[in-house]
């Protein structure tokens, strides 16, 4: 099949990866000069500083992306471990090493808790280790036609429910941990996925295994390396990326089903199947054409959002600091209570700062850092209005980050808020998507096909099965799979 994909983020190349071993025709469009989407890059007075993801959990999923363009992911890129995986900093000056592998990690906390809580953390990483076996399995890596593909894995739901996946993650984590910085260092990754460890279930503690267990790895070049890496790699399968080329319109034949894509206004690009890497709810608005989104995606609860200053500055940072240094707020609960439930900014915001060039020094020049700072903000449904406050809450977040004694002699700097994501085509200003409720997730998800339009399969975050860099990765691969099963299905039509 000639199949045109819309976006070349990590979902729309993994997506191209798996469509080239499977044989079709496959061409990239991309609106921006280099691939990557939201793992993006800015290199400017020789910095190279990353605008994206800084956690890179599973690479396993990566070399399975590029292993389906035929090739090996150590002839693109190098990913390393990162050791500590973070620095937490808690509100009581309390500073908790989180250590790369169960044994190192076990120590750590021996250390700075008991060895009763050293103990529990073992006892927490096996059952994370059950949780990820039943979920990947048959909930994650799967695609779903109707909320009925829910309850067939039976066995699996069961042992989920066995497993106390269906409890809150906070209590849930806390059962294993007495002492509260435990608690929040185990169950603050439920942000990830959007929501406060109060309202998350438990089951969502599969982030906190991908990260606590697996562990965080960094790609040598910054994290967009994995997306410039990739596209390198689908190139040489055969596959045909062209940049700056933003698509304008889905074009569908009398059947409704899609036949191409226009690019640029005017330029008609032909195709069997697309596979739409845009955000979805925008994708409906402005490609599709006459057909309105599932209701979820217009109603549905959007993902806290996040105020992001990168910058390249002149110093080191203070000796004390790792690669991830997370800076916990007063007031956890608190917290998010303002973050989601008020709409309005953190009182005491938890920060997590990122400094790239600490382990890779092709980064930034001689004498200079790269520094990465995100605070979860609310999304533009909540009560800030970014207009008229960016540059106050940009200015404060330089000023706590300056306070905590890192360099903030600035030489180049980029502030993304809220409207900065939305005016990048994400809805509701954030770049995390539909927050994964329990009605958000799974078969309640946007699906990545619709009835409506024939041909048309969504990848990315905003479709099945969420956020973040493992699972758009994943989404790919789905979407490959439906695309060849568009395929058949169509080839016994015309037969
Ligand atoms: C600040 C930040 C921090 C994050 N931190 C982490 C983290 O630490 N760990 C983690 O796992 N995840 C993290 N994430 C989330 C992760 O980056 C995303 O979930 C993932 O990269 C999204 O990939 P995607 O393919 O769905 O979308 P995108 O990357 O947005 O890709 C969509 C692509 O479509 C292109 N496009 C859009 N419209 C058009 C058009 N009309 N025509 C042609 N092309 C078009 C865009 O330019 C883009 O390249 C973070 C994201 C951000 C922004």
């Amino acid at each position: 099949m000639r199949v045109v994909v819309i976006g070349a983020g990590l979902g729309g190349l993994s997506a191209a990866a798996h469509l080239s071993k499977a044989g079709h025709e496959v061409t990239v469009v991309e609106r921006d000069a280099i691939p990557g989407g939201r793992a993006g890059m800015i290199r400017e007075q020789g910095f190279s500083l990353d605008n994206g993801p800084t956690v890179l959990t599973m690479p396993n999923l990566l070399a399975d992306a590029f292993a389906a363009a035929g090739a090996d992911m150590a002839d693109h890129v190098t990913i390393l471990p990162v050791d500590p995986m973070y620095r937490a900093v808690y509100h009581d000056g309390s500073t908790l090493m989180v250590r790369h592998g169960r044994d190192a990690m076990a120590e750590e906390i021996r250390s700075f808790a008991n060895a009763d809580e050293a103990a529990a953390f073992e006892r927490f990483c096996d059952w994370l280790a059950k949780l990820y076996r039943v979920e990947m399995e048959h909930f994650i890596d799967v695609n779903f036609d109707s909320v009925l593909d829910l309850v067939k894995p039976w066995r699996a739901g069961l042992e989920l429910l066995r497993l106390g996946g269906f409890g809150k993650l906070d209590k849930k984590v806390a059962s294993f941990f007495s002492d509260p910085r435990l608690q929040q260092i185990f169950s603050f990754q439920s942000m990830y996925a959007g929501l406060a460890p109060y309202e998350a279930l438990a089951l969502y503690a599969v982030i906190t295994y991908m990260d606590s267990v697996e562990g965080v790895y960094v790609p040598v070049g910054g994290m967009h390396r994995m997306a410039s890496g990739l596209a390198e790699a689908v190139v040489e399968s055969g596959v045909t990326i062209r940049y700056e080329s933003p698509a304008t319109r889905i074009l569908r034949s009398g059947s409704g089903a899609v036949s191409g894509v226009e690019l640029g206004g005017d330029e008609r690009l032909a195709a069997d199947a697309v596979v739409c890497n845009v955000d979805l709810p925008v994708a409906y608005r402005t490609l599709v054409g006459g057909v309105e989104a599932p209701r979820v995606a217009r109603r549905g609860k959007y993902s806290p959002s996040c105020l992001l200053w990168v910058a390249g500055v002149r110093g080191t940072p203070p000796p004390e600091a790792t690669h991830h240094n997370i800076h916990f707020g007063a007031d956890w609960k608190g917290s998010f209570e303002a973050l989601i439930s008020d709409g309005s900014r953190m009182p005491d915001p938890s920060i997590l700062v990122t400094l790239h060039s600490l382990d890779d020094a092709s980064l930034a020049p001689d004498g200079c850092s790269s520094i990465y700072v995100l605070e979860p903000t609310p999304n533009l449904d909540g009560r800030i209005d970014w207009s008229a406050e960016r540059e106050r809450i940009a200015a404060d977040l330089r000023e706590r980050v300056a306070g905590l004694g890192y360099p903030t002699d600035v030489v180049v700097e980029r502030v993304y808020d809220p409207l900065d994501w939305e005016a990048m085509g994400m809805e509701r200003g954030t770049p995390f998507a539909l927050a994964h409720t329990f009605r958000q997730t799974g078969p309640f998800r946007p699906n990545n096909v619709d009835d409506r339009v024939p041909g048309l399969v969504f990848t990315g975050s905003s479709t099945l099965p969420g956020v973040g860099v493992p699972m758009v990765l994943i989404s790919g691969k789905l979407a490959a799979a439906r695309v060849d099963r568009y395929a058949r299905d169509t080839a016994i039509v015309r037969w």
